[in-house]
């Protein structure tokens, strides 16, 4: 692991999940503070030319600028990657800017990327139009098609498959098993962003990912306080395959460096820290991965719960007379139950349904709950609902709307983690408005 330099770095691999979450990144030395403390300083100071000399040429471990790496966020990237089982991590501003950089590491203009369709509307906005403006072109392929037609989408210059393992809004499981069979035989890696399940619920490199991204904003804060993302390398895609040059051939901003060679298993998450973060400058705050990590230390409580909250509040609304549909993936009756069940620890804590009616009845209910906030935001303590065709989908056009599975009725709950009857409870009354 790079860059550790105050505490030690811990990550015992006989450890369960919920002690790694406690306890992975940072152990105090003998007299130092017990929390991970927040190194809020751009710079660091060293005894010689030479010392810095070496760190640019990435001769050397250690911080040199806070763009580039910081003790502070060097904790919760140690900690996510031991929780994710990947060899490294890199924490960015946000979870756009992290699944941004996943795609150009590895893509340049000229390049091609498959998508399955169900996708964050943020990121669809980046894959359709941004990326385009680059030169990268992204194909949109619907997950339930076969895998012929999933193939059939590649293109010579296709360089990953981006999916997303539980999707938001609609929360489609991702088939692993199809889906990694098919990055393995078109030799591309795998991204998965696995924003939703978060590592206690699934772990996509365990499942045939090579790459996952995170909005750490969403569960892994779960407070609702901080932007960031994350982007944790697996460390077994083989790079050398002929169609990843940027990682096998020298880098003229390096005097010549090749990352496959130099770094190995780490070239890739290497080279997205030391060359696109160096410039794109989108690195993590030290104010912002402190309190990530602060949440990190709860996740499997807190993911507990919010499942468990989700569950019991997908089985009301199903039963309900006034609605007219319910998605949760781990309702028996759900579509995704049984790559659910095999996949994921429990559900996670978002879950969709419609109204009887459509789109004003569900603006109606929306507008009547009180303890549910009315918020764009989904995966944090509080109770909070969205209407994704009139806010975070707006974007889109009715049918890219369609195509990512938003429907005009639907209504998106993120079930926090308050007593499960008063959530109940709210969703009770509100329904009685229509
Ligand atoms: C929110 C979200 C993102 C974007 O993350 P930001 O931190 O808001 O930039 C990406 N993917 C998924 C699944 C998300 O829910």
């Amino acid at each position: 692991m790079l860059n550790i330099d105050f505490g030690v770095f811990v990550m015992n691999d006989n450890w369960k999940i919920e002690t790694q979450l406690v306890r992975a990144g940072y152990e105090p030395k003998n007299g130092e503070p017990q929390v991970t403390p927040i190194a809020q300083s751009t710079t660091y100071r060293y005894d010689s030319c030479q010392a810095i000399a070496d760190l640019f040429d990435l001769k050397a471990e250690g911080h040199m600028y806070s763009r580039i790496s910081n003790p502070t966020v060097a904790v919760l990237e140690d900690k996510m990657a031991a929780l994710e089982g990947g060899v490294g991590a890199l924490a960015l501003s946000s979870g756009q800017s992290a699944t941004t950089v996943s795609i150009l590491n590895i893509c340049e203009s000229g390049d091609h990327v498959v998508a399955l369709s169900t996708l964050y509307g943020g990121t669809f906005n980046l894959f359709k139009h941004s990326l385009k403006k680059l030169g990268i072109e992204v194909t949109f392929v619907d997950p339930d098609i076969s895998s012929e037609e999933i193939k059939a989408a590649f293109q010579p210059r296709t360089k990953l498959l981006f999916a997303e393992s539980l999707s938001n809004p609609g929360t489609k499981v991702l088939d692993f098993e199809k889906i990694s069979a098919i990055t393995r035989e078109m030799d591309v890696p795998l991204i998965v962003d696995n924003t939703f399940p978060t590592p206690y619920l699934c772990q996509p490199l365990r499942l045939g990912a090579d790459i996952v991204v995170h909005s750490t904003t969403k569960y892994t804060d779960g407070h609702a306080t901080s932007v960031g993302g994350i982007i944790v390398d697996g460390g077994h895609f083989n790079w050398s395959n002929g169609k990843f040059p940027g990682l096998t051939e020298k880098d003229a901003s390096y005097h010549g460096l090749r990352y496959t060679e130099a770094f190995d298993k780490a070239a890739y998450i290497v080279k997205a820290r030391v060359q696109w973060i160096r410039d794109l400058g989108c690195y993590m705050s030290p104010q912002n991965a402190f309190l990530t990590n602060v949440g990190l230390e709860t996740l499997h409580l807190r993911m507990e719960r919010h499942s468990a909250n989700a569950l019991s509040l997908a089985r009301f609304l199903e039963s309900h007379e006034k609605v007219s549909w319910v998605a949760y993936p781990m309702l028996e009756s759900d579509e995704n139950y049984v790559l659910c069940k095999k996949y994921m620890k429990a559900g996670s804590g978002v879950l969709t349904f419609g109204v009887k009616g459509g789109r004003e009845e569900a603006e109606k209910v929306m507008d009547a709950l009180q303890l549910a906030s009315r918020v764009v935001h989904v995966a944090d303590v509080r109770t909070g609902v969205l209407h994704p065709a009139s806010m975070t989908h707006r974007q889109l056009s009715a049918e890219d709307q369609l195509m990512a599975g938003i429907r005009p009725e639907l209504i998106r709950v993120s079930v926090g983690i308050e007593a499960e009857e008063d959530i109940i409870a709210d969703f009770s009354q509100a329904l009685d408005f229509i």
